[in-house]
C-alpha cells in the first residue's frame, strides 16, 4: 500500500497490565476489512477498523493510521459489524499513486524469454542486447521489449530502483517509444521525482501528443508538485480521450483540494510550498514555513538526503481538515505526499504543532529517500525519534512483554498496522521507537542513513539491519531489550 501516514494526536502510554498480545497476524489490506462503527450523539457513523475505549477518549484504526475522539461525542459503538470501510478513509492512500502503469504491447514470447520461472532471464536478455547492437529495427525492439518485462517483473517486487534501470536501458534502443518514457516516467512518479517524470512525459507527448497516457501521468506530476491547475487540465484532458475510473477518482479529488485551496494564499520558502486559507493568521504561516525550513536543515542532515521537490503543506481550518481528508473531526495531521494539518484558532505555532509539522516531515524525507520501501516500524519509529519522543515511559512495560514472550517480531511490524487491535497498535509504536532508539544511541544516526540507503537500493529491511549492525531481527530485539533495562531501569 502506498504510504499514508497519520500524526497520532494523544500520546498513548503503554499500560502493560492491558497489554495483551496475540500473535496478530499483521498486514491485511485496509481495504476491505470487517470494521466496528462509532455512532456519534449527531447520529453521523464512523467506520474503522478497530476501536478501543481508552479514558475520556476513543481510539480507532483507519487507514489513514491510528485517531481519536473525545468520548463526550460519541453515543455507542457497534463492534464487528462488518461495514466496509468508506472509501473516503482511503482517498489519503489512494492518491498516492493508485494509478496502472500505461501498457506496452510486448510478445508472449519476448516476456517469457525475459522473465520466467519467477526470475528475471538476464541471458536471454544480454543476447537480445547483443543482437540489438548490430541489428535490424526489430531486433532492437525485441531488446527493448525484453528490458521493458524485466523492468515490470522489478516492479512487481516494489524494486522501483532496478526497474527504472532496466527501463532506461530499454530507451535506449527505443529512444521515440512513447510507452517505454511513459513507463520511465511512471517509475519516477513512484519516486516522486515529479520534474524528472515530466521531463520524458514531454518527450512522450513530443511522439504522441494525443495519448491519453502522456496526459494522466502528468497531471499526476503535477498534482505530486501541488500544481493543481496543471493537474486538473490534464485530468480532464486525459478523460476526455479516454474516460477511466482512475482519473475521475484523482480528478474528484484534485477538484475538492482546488476548490478549497482557491480562497487560500500561498507562501514559499526554499523547501516548501504552504497554502492556507484566508482565515488562518498570515503570521502563522510565516511563523510555519520558518519552523519547517528550520526542520528540513535537522532532518536533511540527520537522514543525509535531501528531497528533489519542494514539499506541499496545507493548513485547514478544522471543519476543511475533516471535509478534504473526509476523516472526522479530531484528527491529526496527515502526511498522503502533501502534509495536511489542521490549525484552527492557531495564532502561533505551538510546541505541540512543531513537533507534529516534524514528525510529518520526516515521513515525507523517508518515503522519498526510500522509495516507499521503508517498512512501517523504521517509519514510525524514525518519526517519533526526530519528533524528540523517548521510550522512558514506556520502557519498563516493553521488556516485560519482551520477557513474557509476547513480543511482536519486527517482521511482524513491517507491514500495515491497520488491522491490530488498540493495545497492540500502541505497542508497536512504542516498540519501534524503542529500537529505532537502541540503534540511534548504540552508533549514531549514521547507521540509519546507511539502513534506509540499503532499504533504498532494494534490500529487504532484515538483510539491510543485518548489513549494517550486523544482527539480525532477533538479536536487534533482544538488544533494545537490554538497551531499555540499562537505560530505563525496571
Ligand atoms: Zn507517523
Amino acid at each position: 500500500m502506498p504510504g499514508s501516514f497519520a500524526t497520532r494526536t494523544v500520546d498513548v502510554r503503554l499500560r502493560a497490565s492491558r497489554v495483551f498480545i496475540t500473535l496478530a497476524i499483521v498486514c491485511v489490506c485496509a481495504y476491505a476489512a470487517a470494521a466496528d462503527t462509532i455512532v456519534l450523539k449527531n447520529g453521523r457513523r464512523i467506520a474503522a477498523l478497530t476501536v478501543v475505549e481508552d479514558g475520556d477518549k476513543v481510539r480507532y484504526q483507519t487507514s489513514a493510521g491510528e485517531l481519536s475522539l473525545p468520548k463526550s461525542i460519541v453515543d455507542h459503538i457497534e463492534k464487528g459489524a462488518a461495514t466496509p470501510l468508506p472509501d473516503s478513509l482511503c482517498a489519503a492512500a489512494a492518491a498516492n499513486l493508485k494509478i496502472t502503469p500505461p501498457s506496452v504491447e510486448a510478445s508472449a514470447a519476448i516476456e517469457k524469454g525475459a522473465v520466467h520461472d519467477d526470475a528475471i532471464d538476464r541471458g536471454y536478455i544480454a543476447k537480445a542486447e547483443g543482437e540489438a547492437r548490430f541489428g535490424t529495427q526489430g531486433a532492437k525492439e525485441i531488446a527493448a521489449l525484453a528490458l521493458h518485462s524485466a523492468a515490470q517483473f522489478e516492479l512487481s517486487r516494489g524494486d522501483t530502483e532496478h526497474a527504472l534501470i532496466d527501463e532506461r536501458r530499454a530507451l535506449t534502443y527505443a529512444p521515440e517509444e512513447p510507452s517505454i518514457l511513459m513507463n520511465v516516467a511512471y517509475l519516477h512518479l513512484r519516486r516522486s521525482e515529479y520534474k524528472t517524470s515530466l521531463d520524458y512525459l514531454d518527450r512522450a507527448r513530443a511522439v504522441a501528443p494525443d495519448n491519453p497516457d502522456v496526459a494522466k501521468l502528468s497531471g499526476w506530476a503535477y498534482y505530486g508538485m501541488n500544481k493543481l491547475d496543471q493537474a486538473v487540465a490534464e485530468w480532464k484532458r486525459a478523460y476526455a480521450l479516454r474516460p477511466d475510473a482512475e482519473i475521475q477518482k484523482a480528478l474528484a479529488k484534485a477538484q475538492r483540494d482546488k476548490q478549497e485551496e482557491d480562497s487560500y494564499r500561498e507562501n514559499e520558502s526554499s523547501h516548501f510550498t504552504l497554502r492556507y486559507s484566508g482565515a488562518a493568521e498570515p503570521d502563522l504561516a510565516r511563523e510555519m514555513l520558518r519552523a519547517l525550513e528550520g526542520h528540513f536543515s535537522t532532518i536533511e542532515s540527520a537522514l543525509n538526503f535531501t528531497p528533489p521537490d519542494p514539499i506541499g503543506v496545507i493548513l485547514y481550518t478544522d471543519q476543511a481538515f475533516a471535509d478534504i481528508t473526509r476523516a472526522p473531526g479530531w484528527v491529526g495531521a496527515l502526511n498522503d505526499g502533501r502534509i495536511r494539518v489542521p490549525v484552527q484558532g492557531l495564532r502561533s505555532l505551538t510546541p505541540e504543532l512543531s513537533r507534529v509539522l516534524k514528525h510529518e516531515l520526516t515521513h515525507s524525507f523517508i518515503q522519498q529517500k526510500t522509495h516507499g520501501r521503508a517498512p512501517t516500524w523504521v517509519q514510525e519509529g524514525i518519526a517519533q525519534w526526530m519528533e524528540g519522543k523517548r521510550s522512558g515511559e514506556n520502557a519498563s512495560a516493553l521488556v516485560q512483554v519482551y520477557d513474557e514472550k509476547q513480543v511482536l517480531t519486527l517482521g511482524q511490524l513491517e507491514g500495515s498496522w491497520m488491522n491490530m487491535p488498540g493495545d497492540v497498535a500502541s505497542y508497536s509504536y512504542a516498540w519501534a521507537l524503542a529500537n529505532i532508539e537502541y540503534i540511534v544511541q548504540s552508533d549514531g544516526m549514521g547507521d540509519i542513513d546507511r539502513i534506509l540507503s540499503l532499504i533504498a537500493e532494494g534490500s529487504s529491511t532484515e538483510v539491510a539491519i543485518r548489513e549494517v549492525l550486523h544482527d539480525g531481527y532477533d538479536d536487534l530485539m533482544l538488544e533494545t531489550r537490554n538497551y531499555l533495562t540499562k537505560n530505563y531501569g525496571r
